[in-house]
């Protein structure tokens, strides 16, 4: 056996239909009096419902969280933060809202609750990424990792089909990477199996009744696996191209995900083969890149680069930034073999 290193998450993590309903309790059990309940534009009634059942441990509702967890708009929360007197969050949404109140967390180091909405998995790790005047930029600290996460299916019944679709595979993509990351320990790599596992029966299942909670509950399930899995070991190929596309090009994150997983998958599966096996195993085939391109396909997900807004002109540029600075990958990556890479995306052929 490889050797490894293993540390546990601290994060609490509540799971179940219904689960919502302990948020008050939740803050109470952090010590904490006075929530600023977190969301985005769009999820702002909700939101509101949630600072509902917080009752009198709720001071009040931020709803402008955005994509990319802009500097200014994190300013604008900590000023909500102080003139509501609020000693934590509850962040409601997902990964643009959970990454406000990762934002917050870093700065004033207040206690955070989140409750997700979607499969992204920013909530249980300890990474916040943020963008100032265009840039972007990645830390990672303690205090970032959210303390309470709340899953509750029930929040996800109404995830759109084609979010829910390109949200999964997003999360599938943590797990794959963690399959083969130098740094997987024996936990990293059952908990990406078993995520990956409940994911790829789950979402087909929702694409046919969206409302199924049992079905909800299952990818809900795969992507608190995942989203700890990416939290806890290094990720490579997949996500330095997918970080380089939504960075430099402003490419939609889960979307970019879904088209990129089977062809950065395939590129590794030769170097990978054993630790790849059981991604061809859930699938009952023995090419791992072409099984998650052909269930893409039958989930309905994008898997063409020019469908979500990257011009044919741009692949050159964006081969030249994702080899720019090396990174580990099980595989050599060169410019000639991303570009490769990029330009099959770019046209959602099946990856080779
Ligand atoms: P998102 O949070 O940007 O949500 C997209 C839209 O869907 C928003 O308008 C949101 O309000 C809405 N929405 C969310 N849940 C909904 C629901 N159940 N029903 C209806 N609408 C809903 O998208 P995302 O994919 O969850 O998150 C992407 C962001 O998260 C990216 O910025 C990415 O970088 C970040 N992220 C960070 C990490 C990390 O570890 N730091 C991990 C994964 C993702």
């Amino acid at each position: 056996m490889r050797p490894f290193n293993y540390q546990g998450s601290p994060a609490k993590i509540l799971f179940g239909a219904g689960m919502r309903k302990q948020v008050a309790q939740a803050v109470a059990d952090l010590g904490c009096r006075r929530a600023l309940v977190l969301s985005t534009p769009q999820q702002a009634k909700d939101a509101e419902t949630i600072a509902a059942l917080l009752g009198e441990r709720a001071v009040g509702t931020f709803a402008q969280a955005t994509m990319h967890t802009p500097v200014e708009i994190t300013e604008l929360a900590l000023q909500a933060m102080r003139d509501s007197g609020a000693d934590c969050t509850v962040a409601f949404g997902g990964g643009s809202t959970t990454g406000l109140g990762k934002a917050i967390a870093y700065r004033l180091d207040t206690p955070q609750i989140v409750i997700p909405t979607t499969y992204a998995g920013s909530e249980v790790t300890p990474i916040l990424g943020q963008t100032q005047a265009g840039r972007k930029e990645t830390v990672r600290a303690a205090s970032i990792l959210p303390e309470v996460v709340i899953y509750d299916p029930e929040l996800t019944l109404g995830l759109p089909v084609p979010m829910t679709v390109t949200s999964g595979l997003n999360a599938m993509a943590h797990a794959a990477e963690a399959l083969y990351a130098r740094d997987r320990n024996p936990i990293s790599s059952l908990m990406a199996v078993e995520g990956l596992r409940a994911l790829a029966e789950a979402l087909p299942q929702i694409t046919e009744a969206p409302r199924d909670l049992s079905a909800r509950s299952a990818a809900l399930y795969g992507a608190w696996l995942c989203g700890t899995v990416l939290g806890t070991v290094g990720m490579s190929l997949h996500h330095k191209l997918c970080h380089v596309l939504g960075g430099t090009f402003d490419l939609p994150h889960a979307e970019t995900h879904a088209i990129i997983l089977p062809h950065a998958i395939a590129f590794n599966a030769g170097a990978v083969a054993a630790e790849l096996q059981p991604i061809a195993e859930i699938f009952g085939t023995t090419a791992p890149g072409a099984a998650l391109h052909d269930f893409a396909v039958r989930i309905g997900a994008p898997t063409a680069l020019k469908d979500i807004g990257l011009q044919e002109a741009d692949l050159d540029r964006a081969a030249e930034i994702a080899t720019a600075n090396p990174y580990w990958n099980p595989r050599e990556v060169t410019r000639t073999d991303i570009r490769q890479l990029l330009a099959a995306a770019w046209r959602g052929d099946a990856p080779t």
